[in-house]
């Protein structure tokens, strides 16, 4: 079986759920935030890809990256079918602007402290039969993994410790020992920040997601018994498949 960061919490959040996604492949649409996230991140990707090369991308460059990505961009998840974007109570316009704001604030306020090694860095690896795949978004040369996060909130201390990803990701890229992780965070208020969001996992902790969690996540999936969790804190309209599941 394979299995990746964004199957493992869609489960893990509400089976339901990840069964119309992923299972029946419902022609649900994404949320704004996924949009603007997968932008934000595709420019900059390109002005780090920029920077190995010793080049130093403008301000007005990583904009108009931005906005070209902005502008033809379909969403893809997991490297499955483009779609849609619902844009519900959100304004697409004042969503392309505050991307904008943040990939700017981001090359002024994050990037001039980081060098980095890699880029996009693919990961598939097997842990007794189950294939942990993914993507890194960057490695510094410090050695440390980071993920670019484009959130309506900064994290909070308990989400940034309950946070399966520098888990997962660190499991991927074959980590032995204690890992540090950073997110770095766009944070689409209605004033605009970025911050970086630092976090430690042990090595018992990823040992026990690799003894636990994984095995009994990718049984549970086997067994196709999928259950709604309506109790979950994301169980609402904005639910990407609340009309197939609860919109009938
Ligand atoms: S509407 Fe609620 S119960 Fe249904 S799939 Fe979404 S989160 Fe799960």
């Amino acid at each position: 079986m394979e299995i990746s960061y964004s199957k493992i919490t869609a489960y893990l959040r509400c089976p339901r759920q990840f069964e119309l996604k992923y299972v029946k492949k419902v022609d649900y649409l994404v949320s704004p935030y996924l949009y603007l996230g997968g932008s934000v991140h595709e420019a900059i990707a390109w002005a780090y890809r920029l920077k190995m090369d010793g080049e130093t991308p403008s301000i007005d460059g990583l904009r108009s990256i931005f906005g070209q990505y902005w502008d033809s961009y379909k969403f893809l998840e997991d490297e499955e079918e483009p779609r849609e974007v619902n844009w519900g109570d959100e304004n697409p316009n004042d969503l392309r602007e505050a991307g904008q704001m943040l990939v700017s604030l981001y090359w002024q306020k994050i990037a001039p402290y980081v060098q980095p090694i890699d880029v996009e860095v693919p990961f598939r690896r097997d842990f007794g039969g189950i294939t942990l795949v993914g993507k890194i978004d960057l490695i510094t040369g410090t050695g440390k993994l980071v993920d670019l996060k484009t959130k309506k909130r900064a994290f909070s201390d308990a989400e940034l410790a309950r946070e399966l990803q520098p888990s997962l990701y660190a499991l991927g890229m074959g980590a032995q020992g204690d890992i540090e992780f950073d997110f770095h965070t766009m944070v689409k208020t209605k004033n605009p920040y970025v911050a970086v969001a630092s976090t430690r996992r042990t090595s018992s902790e990823l040992s026990w997601i690799a003894r636990e969690l994984l095995p009994r996540v990718a049984r549970a999936i086997e067994s196709g018994i999928f259950p709604p969790n309506p109790i979950n804190f994301l169980c609402t309209p904005d639910c990407d498949v609340w009309h197939w599941c609860k919109g009938g």
